[in-house]
């Protein structure tokens, strides 16, 4: 290195030291690196275009604990994360020009908001001689490692799962930085981590947790890394997982790990290695295997949105099928979004999201299917309320997976259709799920309970 070049380090959904391609790109070109994360206003303080808040208060505490983790873990060294509330490319241009530096690194996101800005903010640098430098960190698998081009990437799950899982090797994450950062030749104010009230919530909430949540998420890596290690290491879980995976009650039925994934305060890549670790020391089954399969899922959804872009969004999905029977009707929207279409099944999912911003897969799939089989609703709707909502929300795993529901994706079953009713009896025989969500059931026997509605 010749000069003392500086860089800024922006950090999205990649709030983590390890395994970070940007951060450890930075600390290779530059001397001077100074890490930036931007609660931009439109994501947090914006609206859904059916009027939703576009990040809800679970998913906003937990990106809020987040950010904190990862201030904590680099002053240890030596460094601090700048942290803003206000327009990202308007603040990170206006910090370019005034530490005069070269380059901002960042991970690449391929979703339309999320790369307008991206794009805004690489113009602007271009006309004061600096740069953008793109990094991949979202993955399991890298576009360029796969063994077709993107365009050519098979639309149905299982064709993609096969081409890819035997051949192309997962690369393995990379590790912390392991040296302090050298020290910044200028002040610059780290500024507070907004609130919850200053993201306009209210922090009330927050004091008294619903205590029927499945787990109390905290976020940031820290806690992520934790929660890895107590299912695979601590507890072994992961040996049953295959078995239990489809569970509704508690925290152990499956592993939790999605709303670490989503802001990137976990790599998959570091969990896919861990399972590779367990295997090799404590042995392989199906359940570690499935692990892996679902993780296959998340990254099969993120090659759709870069192969078929906004269409995800779009009413006729991938397929560019719209159903004319679907409907805005508002007051069935609201009853949905309450847990109050008289189903049990339905309705106690719906409650859990509602009070603590999780559900779980089966949840998800049959409420899913329930607003737009049985309620005929446009689907969007749904996708934007869980947008919303959501703790783990990720664009393209939820959006990819109300296609699929809405079967406007790549679901190769024509019309799957989810049977409330014999799901409900299937995944909670003894109705422990709707009665925990449902009080007022508690005195219904068992066999009755998932049809109380018609009582
Ligand atoms: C309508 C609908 C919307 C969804 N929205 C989201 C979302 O916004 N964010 C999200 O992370 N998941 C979403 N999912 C997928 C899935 O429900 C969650 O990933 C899972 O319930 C999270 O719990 P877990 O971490 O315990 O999962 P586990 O069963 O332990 O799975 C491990 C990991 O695999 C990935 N995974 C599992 N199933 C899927 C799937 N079907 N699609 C994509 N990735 C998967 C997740 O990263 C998950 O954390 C959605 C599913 C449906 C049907």
């Amino acid at each position: 290195m010749t000069m003392k070049r500086r860089a800024i380090v922006w950090f999205r959904q990649d709030l983590r030291l390890h395994d970070n391609e940007a951060l450890q790109d930075a600390l290779r070109n530059a001397y001077e690196v100074i890490p930036v994360y931007i609660f931009d206003e439109r994501t947090f303080k914006g609206k859904t275009s059916f009027g939703f808040p576009k990040t809800g208060k679970y998913r906003a505490q937990f990106i809020i604990e987040s950010v904190a983790d990862l201030r904590h873990s680099l002053r240890k060294l030596n460094s601090e994360l700048i942290v803003r509330v206000g327009k990202t490319e308007d603040i990170l241009f206006a910090m370019a020009k005034e530490c005069k530096t070269s380059w901002i690194f960042c991970n690449r996101e391929r979703t339309a908001e999320e790369a307008r800005i991206q794009d805004e903010l690489e113009n602007r640098l271009w006309s004061i001689g600096q740069e953008m430098r793109y990094n991949r960190g979202k993955m399991l698998y890298y576009t360029a490692d796969l063994p077709f081009p993107i365009q050519h990437t098979p639309d149905v799950f299982t064709q993609f799962r096969k081409e890819v899982e035997r051949i192309v090797p997962v690369r393995e994450p990379l590790p912390k930085p392991d040296r302090t950062f050298n020290p910044l030749s200028f002040e610059f104010p780290a500024g507070d981590i907004p609130t919850l009230e200053d993201l306009g919530h209210d922090e009330d909430d927050f004091t008294a947790p619903d205590p029927r949540v499945v787990l109390s998420f905290k976020g940031g890596e820290t806690e992520g890394i934790k929660r890895l290690q107590y299912y695979l290491w601590e507890t072994n879980l992961i040996k049953n997982y295959k078995e239990t995976r489809n569970g509704l009650l508690g925290g152990d039925y499956s592993s939790k790990l999605s709303p670490w994934l989503a802001q990137g305060c976990l790599s998959p890549k570091l969990i896919y290695h861990e399972l590779k670790k367990y295997e090799a020391q404590r042995g392989a089954n199906e359940s570690t295997y499935w692990l892996f399969f679902e993780l296959l899922w998340r990254d099969f959804f993120r090659f759709m949105g870069k192969k078929h872009g906004n269409k995800i969004f779009q009413i006729g999905g991938t397929r560019g099928q719209a159903d004319p029977r679907w409907t805005e009707n508002p007051q069935v929207l609201q009853k949905w979004i309450e847990g109050a279409t008289g189903v049990p099944f339905i309705d106690a999912n719906m409650l859990e999201l509602k009070y603590t911003g999780f559900m779980s897969n089966r949840g998800r799939q049959n409420v899913a299917s329930f607003l737009v089989k049985d309620l005929n609703i446009n689907w969007q709707m749904g996708a934007e309320y869980f947008e919303s909502t959501l703790i783990d929300y990720d664009a393209c795993s939820n959006w990819g997976n109300w296609n699929y529901i809405a079967g406007v994706g790549s679901d190769p079953r024509e019309d799957r259709y989810f049977n409330t009713l014999t799901q409900a009896k299937r995944y909670d025989p003894h109705g422990d799920y709707v009665k925990h969500w449902l009080p007022e059931l508690a005195d219904i026997p068992a066999d009755k309970v998932h049809e109380s509605e018609l009582m």
